[in-house]
């Protein structure tokens, strides 16, 4: 095992405006509730999915999705990134 940096998905509720353009762009990590308000199916993102939810963050037009870096040292079995 190797120790990496995990990349985790972060939505502020209160910033957000409900409009499910981060669920039509990252449909795996974000669906949406009956109102219309993402939930996140996921926190931890996989790496094949970090580009993606890069991009769903920036489109965000509230700015309410966030990506954050877990603290060094975590050990997770079977990456050598
Ligand atoms: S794109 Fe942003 S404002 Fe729109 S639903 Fe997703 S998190 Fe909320």
């Amino acid at each position: 095992m190797v120790p990496v940096r995990a990349t985790r998905l972060r939505l502020d509720p209160i910033t957000c405006d409900g409009h499910g353009l981060c669920a039509e762009l990252l449909p795996e990590l974000i669906a949406l509730d009956d109102w219309g308000y993402p939930v996140l199916l996921a926190t931890e993102i996989p790496p094949h999915l970090r580009a993606a939810t890069r991009r769903a963050a920036a489109a965000c037009p509230k700015l309410a999705l966030t990506l954050e870096r877990t603290p060094a040292g975590r050990a997770v079995p079977g990456r050598t990134d």
